[in-house]
């Protein structure tokens, strides 16, 4: 495997694939590549400067350019996957595909990868000829790198997650139409009372003046409790994710259920989540709290007191780091096996550029 050399990187630009291609420039990662970029709509451009020698920008829809690559990674969206991946496959090529996308995801010829937290699932499927790896989603990844350790002891009967994310998670177009909707509403008179400044900022939030064609609806000085589109049982697609990932990156069996409710909040690029844990018994909190501890390098812990939670357990904190900090631990007044918890942590890092990163080192070892 030490040859792997030829990488083509698909959706490079891109909010994800600019933070991937940052945090490869930082690690070093580059070195010893031959790699090529590809675009949909900027062919023969120059490359990015990724400190090697690559040549000008190639189409993303020619697949056989593209088979040229021993691995892909591709930043580039679901759709993108659906159209290029099985002609890719169709036309023979037996290379490594490394998708941020949801596409893939739960198809049962690939893994999820989250390799602080999974990386024996990621072996076994290396082992056993396993060519698609895939991130997963953003919450998920971020919930499993807080309390991934809890998991791996067998401590989680259920698990609920009400979640707080950022306006990121949706897109760059997104994280901008929620900054300008805050300085149009930031613009009013300060010297107002309180209650005016109120009225001024509702009558704005419901007028129609401000732009929400990215979320349909004011984010700024406000929430929206739906994100994605609706499945079953009144579920949508992100809180389906919960389940669903949680179980396949643990490769758990039996399944632990995981369920809860996915609210967008303000924030910009780190999500939130306050968990409930149903333990399978009644676990110490100080034994919870080492496991917590050692559960990933990223992961830390942070004390259940005013000052440590506003210093280091919220997303202005966390924003830009790797570091995925849980605090707020306590049992509940529910019973002795009954805990909660709650997490942060920037999604466009550890929710989707690092566990690629890591994906292509661990493929280059
Ligand atoms: P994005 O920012 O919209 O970028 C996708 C592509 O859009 C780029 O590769 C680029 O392709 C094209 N593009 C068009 N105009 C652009 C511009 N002005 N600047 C940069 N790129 C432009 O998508 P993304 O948010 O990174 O998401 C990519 C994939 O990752 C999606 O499948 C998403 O679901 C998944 N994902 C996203 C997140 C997240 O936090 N956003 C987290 C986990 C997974 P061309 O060069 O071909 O034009």
């Amino acid at each position: 495997m030490s040859q792997l050399t030829r990488v083509g990187f698909v959706g490079w630009r891109g909010m994800v694939g600019s933070v991937l291609m940052e945090r490869m420039r930082e690690e070093g990662d580059f070195a010893g590549l031959e790699p090529r970029f590809y675009s949909t709509s900027q062919v023969g451009r120059a490359a990015p400067d990724v400190g090697v020698d690559a040549p000008p920008l190639a189409d993303a829809y020619d697949v056989a350019e593209l088979a040229e690559n021993q691995v892909i990674v591709t930043c580039q969206g679901g759709d993108y996957t659906k159209r290029v991946l099985p002609e890719l496959r169709a036309a023979g090529w037996d290379g490594y595909w490394i998708d941020a996308a949801s596409a893939k995801r739960m198809d049962d010829d690939s893994v999820i990868i989250l390799d602080p937290i999974n990386r024996a699932v990621i072996d076994r499927a290396l082992a056993a000829g396993t060519k698609n790896y895939i991130g997963g989603n953003c919450t998920v990844s971020l919930m499993l790198m807080g309390l991934g350790g809890l998991f791996a002891q067998g401590w989680v009967e259920w698990m609920s997650t009400m979640t707080y994310q950022a306006a990121s998670g949706a897109g760059a177009a997104a994280m901008k139409e929620l900054v300008a909707q805050m300085g149009q509403l930031g613009a009013v008179d300060p010297a107002l009372s309180a209650l005016a400044i109120d009225r001024q900022i509702t009558a704005q939030l419901r007028d129609g003046s401000l732009d929400t064609s990215a979320f349909g609806a004011p984010l700024a000085a406000s929430l929206l409790p739906w994100i994605d589109r609706a499945v079953e049982d009144g579920q949508t697609r992100e809180e389906w994710k919960g389940h669903v990932e949680t179980n396949k990156i643990l490769a758990l069996d039996p399944e632990v259920p995981v369920d809860g409710l996915c609210v967008r909040v303000g924030a910009l690029r780190c999500h939130a989540q306050a968990v409930t844990i149903k333990l399978t018994g009644d676990v110490p909190l100080d034994e919870v709290e080492a496991v917590i501890r050692e559960s990933t390098p990223w992961t830390r812990f942070v004390a259940n007191d005013k000052a440590a939670t506003l210093a280091g357990l919220t997303p202005a904190a966390t924003s830009g780091t790797l570091e995925v900090p849980v605090g707020r631990l306590r049992k509940l007044r529910m019973g002795p096996d009954y805990l909660t918890a709650f997490t942060v942590g920037d999604q466009l890092l550890w929710g989707a550029a690092e566990p690629l990163r890591r994906m292509l080192a661990i493929l280059r070892e």
